[in-house]
């Protein structure tokens, strides 16, 4: 039994227009080819023959002369067909195929849709992409997580994903969210989304949502009520969460529940500091536009909303980034807010502000931000060991964050839309972006990096260098706290 990762206070993290290094993730999952098969017609039934199947999928097979029976292997589970009949075996269950299997010329030949109907209720993964009149077109292996089923117990729930190869417990993580998200990674995972996504909702479960991403394949599954807490186990073609019961009559432990979830915690980094200037342009320098708008924003957290604000550094001092982080997760944060202003040499003309998430994704621009705000490393004394983004340990870093993606977006999400209404006419909404910033790896809470501007481009370093014009930031991004902070507590105050 493995205990996971849970429920973690939140933490929002904004971060202004800093570095970002981006990867080509999402992008190209690398399916597996489709594979033609001839179509036998036969008293007017589409048949496809077995051999060239397990040729072309590497199956392997025995045939048992004695009892006139084929059995084709994969991986270690087993179909058995024989000729004349129109039942087959597979994975210990029998699957009737209407029409009889048939063998000639040393063939065997099945019917094609109630053989691959069968396929996909005994968990195979091999699925039919199209037919014509002479030939099936169909991909094996596409899928390794298939299936989700729920039992609901006495004291709880168990949820099992049914799965076509065998995962450790390193490939996988999960927590729940204040929402009542379940959210699980699976490193390796390829889900069949089409299966998943119109399986059978059962409560507790209200709603699954997909994500495959390249190396890992993402489930979320918003859940009716509260869960105190779970274990993942793992067996062969299985992996299960033991969802323990909320704890709804025990009302010490809402109390508790609730002050973990509240946001009452708030870390704001203002990006760069002391010897590292971040950003310069038009005489102006990052760490003090970001000093300034983080004060800012505090100050109205912590009037208007009671807000315990803790900053990453207070004066025009230096903090490495993954002090920035630990800092964040020690005093508890909720929320993880890290303040960037950008700066390009490709053009006086690009101005506009940011918001960005930790997540595998690329874009061109991206990476030019994240190479430059990642860069500070250099300037570090202390040795502390960065994990390389580009491999698999960003995969691993972002597991964790993506525990938090779905309170991450939303933020973001906000932040632009608040920013875009108060600075409207003054500068451009440059979106929501994704990538790999130091300074938001290890953040144990939901956090957001966002880039307020452009110092290489004239008229917003004129901007920034006035007072109002960062007030006006930092109301931007303080409304997208409250608002963020209504939604998500409202259940909590239920
Ligand atoms: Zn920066």
């Amino acid at each position: 039994m493995y205990r996971a990762l849970n429920k973690q206070p939140l933490l929002i993290l904004v971060l202004l227009y800093c570095s970002i290094v981006g990867y080509a993730m999402a992008d190209d999952i690398s399916l597996n080819k489709t594979i033609p098969l001839d179509i036998l017609e036969h008293n007017n039934v589409a048949y496809i023959s077995l051999n060239e199947l397990v040729d072309t999928h590497k199956l392997y097979t025995n045939y048992y002369e004695s009892k006139d029976k084929l059995e084709v292997v994969y991986n270690r589970k087993k179909m058995y067909f024989s000729p004349g009949l129109s039942y087959c075996k597979m994975n210990g269950e029998i699957y009737n195929l209407i029409h009889p299997t048939l063998y000639t010329k040393n063939t065997f030949y099945v019917p094609i849709k109630t053989f691959y109907q069968a396929l996909k209720q005994a968990g195979f993964p091999f699925r039919i992409i199209k037919q014509t009149d002479k030939l099936l077109y169909v991909i094996k292996n596409l899928y390794n997580i298939n299936q989700v089923d729920v039992k609901n117990k006495k004291n709880g729930t168990v949820i099992n994903l049914h799965t076509s190869r065998s995962f450790v417990s390193d490939n996988i993580s999960g927590s729940i969210s204040s929402s009542n998200w379940l959210n699980i990674t699976i490193l390796g995972g390829i889900l069949d989304s089409l299966n998943l996504n119109t399986a059978f909702l059962q409560k507790p479960i209200l709603k699954i949502e997909t994500m495959q991403l390249k190396e890992s394949a993402q489930i979320s599954l918003l859940l009716e009520n509260q869960i105190e807490d779970f274990d993942i186990i793992i067996r062969e073609s299985m992996i299960t969460f033991l969802l323990r019961s909320s704890i709804e009559d025990n009302a010490e432990k809402i109390i508790e529940l609730r002050k973990k979830w509240l946001i009452d915690t708030i870390v704001i980094d203002p990006g760069h500091g002391g010897k590292d200037p971040g950003a310069l342009g038009h005489k102006l320098q990052e760490k003090d536009i970001t000093l300034d708008i983080s004060k800012k924003l505090g100050k109205m957290l912590e009037r208007n909303l009671g807000i315990n604000v803790v900053y990453t550094r207070e004066e025009d001092v230096f903090v490495p980034l993954w002090k920035r982080t630990k800092m964040a997760n020690s005093v508890g944060g909720k929320l993880f807010i890290s303040l960037h202003v950008n700066a390009t040499e490709k053009s006086p003309h690009i101005h506009g502000f940011e918001t960005y998430l930790l997540r595998p994704g690329k874009t061109d621009q991206a990476i030019e931000v994240v190479k430059r705000e990642n860069s500070v490393i250099e300037l570090e004394k202390e040795e502390h060991n960065y994990a390389d983004l580009k491999n698999e340990n960003y995969i691993i870093a972002s597991m964790a964050q993506n525990s938090f993606m779905k309170e991450s977006e939303d933020l973001a999400a906000l932040i632009n839309q608040h920013m875009a209404s108060n600075l409207q006419n003054m500068t451009k909404n440059r979106g929501v972006k994704q990538a790999g910033f130091h300074v938001l790896v290890g953040a144990t809470m939901p956090n957001v990096l966002v880039e307020v501007g452009f110092l290489s481009n004239k008229n917003e370093a004129s901007n920034l260098s006035r007072s109002y014009y960062r007030r006006n930031i930092a109301e931007s991004i303080y409304k997208a706290i409250l608002d963020f902070k209504l939604k998500y507590e409202k259940p909590l105050l239920k």
